[in-house]
């Protein structure tokens, strides 16, 4: 049984099919689904799915895209929302100096604020961290010794083997997306290669990022298995050993009933 630990499946893209995607998955081996938010509204809507579906679990974020939400009153608000029922995380948070229109110094100072909620209650951090992982690392590091037990994991892993070393260097995870079967990410292949199998798990991201063979579709978590199988060609192992570590990792790092 396989665990996505990271799907977006609130998002409108599956309004008309959603329970039809879920009976997909669930067919094709899938145990657990970690829903994601990236703003209030969305975190709302992971806790409500949460709370339909058994299997589903949520986080509370704020994507830095939308880093120029983060005022006062709505860290209080995300703040007791992570107290909700079945949220297992808080994320999507991070740096993103490719995409987001928010300058750096926002984003960095709504990271460092829903970090320290993160620390308060607890929870692991999923990060979003692109065009910016010395940043990324920077604020993580600083918040370890705030609180020296945070686990964090860098979702969607698109950084060359040196950075995937600095992070695994500080005890964090890494997941990863469809995007590690695209023929021209050498990158990534090579992280992919590198990382031990205790230090990763497997994410769709879904709607986002759908693996090489159904490249620019809608993605959805049925289709993990193309990247899993891909990773495990990186490795030299089975597929069945894939699965395996990173179930168990997702398992342990998201606290989930095993
Ligand atoms: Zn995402």
């Amino acid at each position: 049984m396989s665990i996505d630990t990271h799907c977006h499946l609130n998002f409108e893209q599956y309004q008309n099919d959603r329970l039809d995607v879920f009976m997909r998955a669930r067919e094709s081996g899938l145990q657990y689904f970690i829903n994601v938010g990236i703003d209030e509204v969305t975190s709302k809507e992971a806790i409500a799915l949460a709370a339909k579906e058994t299997d589903v679990y949520a986080t509370v974020g704020l994507h830095p895209h939308s880093a120029d939400q983060g005022q006062m009153p709505l860290y209080d608000r995300l703040e007791s929302l992570m107290a909700s029922k079945k949220v297992v995380a808080v994320g999507e948070i991070g740096l993103d100096y490719f995409k987001s229109e928010a300058m750096p110094q926002t984003q960095q100072k709504v990271f460092r604020n829903m970090l320290g909620l993160a620390g308060k209650a607890r929870l692991p951090v999923v990060v979003h961290s692109r065009n910016a992982f010395k940043d990324t690392l920077a604020i993580l590091r600083e918040t370890k010794e705030r609180f020296k037990d945070l686990k964090a994991v860098f979702h969607c892993f698109s950084y060359d083997k040196d950075c995937l070393q600095e992070a695994l260097d500080e005890g964090f995870f890494v997941s990863f997306t469809g995007n590690v079967t695209f023929p021209t990410a050498h990158p990534i292949k090579a992280s992919a290669r590198h990382v031990p199998m205790d230090r990763f798990m497997l994410e769709t991201d879904s709607p986002y990022l759908a693996p090489q063979p159904v490249r620019g579709k809608r993605n959805e978590p049925s289709f993990i298995h193309h990247q899993a199988e891909c990773i495990a060609d990186l490795k030299g192992c089975s597929l069945s050993e894939v699965i395996k570590a990173t179930t168990e990792n997702a398992i342990k790092f998201f606290g989930l009933p095993s």
